[in-house]
């Protein structure tokens, strides 16, 4: 392992181990420092393992000029927060790199069998080998979790000793040392044996440990411990049932991502110097009061004219949510992406743009009454935009669709101003549905019943996957959302065919609910060319028209038929209908949805059922 820099060859706060940067042979992008290996995640380089720390102490830490501050003003409003940071990429060239943490500690050596923390094998510095054997150490491919985040050793002594000293809290008293072995050539669970030394208990295997009760048999609950904050931070209460995880499965870390489109009057820079007064700002009614407030803090140097901050206040208390006291995040995230679907429909084209305006929507020139026959309206050209993607929490086990904020764990132990965020720029299309014909389908009984089907299904997987009932968050699959959501997939799928845009560069924003009814297409890249160019031109209604019916009529025949479209449950679960990878299923990256929630039948309709289909009538028949 490089050694860190000597700035940072210091302990972590409160004297705990030290946080490492990560060894240079692991190379972190940028985005994966959000989506893949953010703070609680766990990350294998070589034959080590690491939990990427928390965020206390990183504000300070992380360097200024390659994890640079970036402002959006309505995220950092949502979120709590005042300014988001770009993270540190680990490469070559970084100065600077994701801070992590061993994890976990109980290792195995392959030469002498041993089982025990990493430290105990007295390692060379900075090496992770067997101090007596010289081979490179094992981390422990199992770790424990719990519902609430919370994170630890699979503890091997009570799984041994279970016969003998169930619910024991002598845990390791019995004298012997631990040791692991691997029986034949397999990596079942069966062939990893586990023993003590102390002859109290016989070898056992591993099989077994999986079992949702296999801990609680032990007499075992969650402690509270947060390795990733160091082994300082203080476990918290917890008590809820642990379950037994491999290191590498997805259900050990999901990210919580939020994001924004960033909108007039917030989407010039301009806001960008009062970002941590705004909370305050907001306190005053008054503009002689705001003046003052301003003055005070700049010196009468204010970067940005009065006029401005009562606009951008303005602003701000308009998109307050109306009518609750205390509204919940899914509100207030609803009213944040309304304010985004009124600038996509309204648009800009009227007012100056400034060189440093993020986005620039236009109407586009040609006649959009030539999609009226498709039930299309409204179509946008985004010539301009910028998404910020923040990483607002993580989850262990549960999912983090199908649970509310409570299963949320915070990305550090004292509560922050800023959060990790990625931005990305590019262009997009964006069109609506036109809402009478919309009412009328959704309201036909067939389709009604059709996407039933399909919400009963999702609401049983997310009360699967968030464990407390109660705490279930109500699933999205409405005809409008599954429809528009279907559509935006084939729409991606014919620019990459037919455009040669790679489909992973494209990306989908949803906006359906009943009061919306559009989708944005856009493309999304972190360098700040942004722009593979030429996605707004598909825009203009003739060409648009002609890609929606050639979209519509590739989603007639998928190469898995009759099978995709007479499938009654696909997906997770039942969670799509007629949607399979040989159709309308995109790289992960383009959907904002997991792939799921979607039915080719929507737009064209079942052989049985012709009518089901929202564009059944273009199609040839
Ligand atoms: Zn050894
Ligand atoms: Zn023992
Ligand atoms: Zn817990
Ligand atoms: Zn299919
Ligand atoms: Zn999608």
């Amino acid at each position: 392992m490089t050694p860190p820099p000597a700035r940072r060859r210091r302990n972590g706060a409160n004297g705990s181990a030290p946080a490492h940067n990560l060894p240079r042979r692991g190379t972190v992008r940028r985005a994966q420092a959000i989506t893949t290996y953010g703070v609680g995640s766990l990350i294998a380089v070589d034959q080590e393992s690491f939990v990427v720390s928390g965020l206390d102490g990183a504000d300070a830490s992380w360097n200024a000029d390659e994890s640079p501050r970036i402002h959006e003003r309505r995220l950092a409003r949502l979120l709590g927060v005042d300014y988001f940071r770009l993270p540190p990429a680990s490469d070559d060239g970084s100065k600077d790199g994701l801070r992590v943490r061993r994890f976990p500690l109980m290792h195995s050596c392959p030469e002498c069998t041993e089982l025990q923390r990493h430290r105990d094998f007295n390692p060379p510095a900075g090496r992770s080998i067997c101090g007596t054997c010289e081979v490179d150490l094992v981390p422990s491919r199992f770790v424990v979790a719990c519902e609430a985040g919370h994170l630890g050793e699979f503890p091997y002594w009570q799984w041994v000793h279970r016969s003998t000293e169930r619910g024991a809290s002598t845990t390791g008293l019995c004298g012997g040392r631990l040791r692991l072995r691997s029986s034949g050539r397999t990596s079942s669970l069966r062939s990893i044996l586990v023993s003590c030394t102390c002859g109290k208990a016989s070898e056992v295997s591993m099989e077994g440990s999986f079992r949702r009760n296999a801990l609680k048999d032990l007499g075992l609950k969650c402690h509270g411990t947060r390795p990733w904050l160091g082994s300082s931070a203080p476990a918290q209460e917890c008590g809820l049932p642990l379950r037994t995880l491999q290191r590498g499965s997805s259900a050990v870390w999901q990210p919580v991502l939020k994001s924004a489109l960033s909108i007039p009057p917030w989407s010039n820079g301009r806001a960008d110097p009062l970002a941590e007064h705004w909370d305050a700002l907001r306190e005053y009614d008054s503009r002689d009061h705001v003046e003052i407030y301003l003055k005070g803090v700049f010196k009468g140097n204010c970067p940005v004219s009065l006029d401005e901050v009562m606009t951008l206040l303005d602003a701000e208390r308009e998109e307050d949510p109306d009518g609750q006291a205390a509204p919940t995040f899914d509100h207030r995230y609803r009213a944040l992406r309304n304010k985004e679907y009124e600038r996509l429909r309204s648009g800009n084209d009227g007012s100056e743009h400034s060189r440093d305006e993020q986005f620039v929507c236009e109407t586009p020139l040609g006649d959009h009454s030539v999609l009226g026959p498709l039930g299309v309206t409204g179509p946008m050209l985004v010539k301009k935009l910028r998404e910020v993607r923040a990483l607002k929490a993580f989850t262990r086990l549960a999912d983090p669709e199908s649970t509310t904020e409570s299963k949320e764990m915070p990305l550090s132990d004292a509560s922050l101003r800023w959060l990790p965020a990625m931005e990305v720029r590019g262009e997009g299309v964006f069109l609506r549905l036109d809402e009478d014909r919309l009412g009328t389908w959704e309201k036909a009984a067939a389709v009604a019943a059709r996407v039933e089907r399909m919400r009963t299904a999702h609401q049983r997987v997310l009360e699967q996957r968030a464990g407390d009932p109660s705490q279930v968050a109500p699933s999205p699959a409405v005809p409008r959302m599954v429809l528009l959501h279907t559509l935006a997939h084939v729409l991606i799928n014919e620019w990459s065919l037919e455009s040669g845009y790679p489909a992973a560069a494209l990306r989908e924003r949803l906006y359906a609910t009943d009061d919306m009814a559009g989708v944005l297409v856009y493309t999304a890249t972190s360098d700040s060319a942004g722009s593979l160019g030429g996605l707004v031109a598909q825009g203009e209604p003739a060409l648009l028209d002609r890609t929606i019916r050639s979209a519509v009529r590739r989603a007639e025949w998928c190469s898995s038929d009759p099978l995709c479209m007479e499938t009654e449950v696909s997906g997770t679960g039942g969670t799509n209908l007629a949607a399979c990878h040989a159709c309308v299923m995109l790289p992960e990256t383009s959907c904002e949805h997991n792939n799921i929630l979607l039915d080719r039948a929507l737009l064209v309709g079942t052989p049985e059922d012709p009518d089901l289909g929202f564009f059944a009538n273009i199609q040839a028949r």
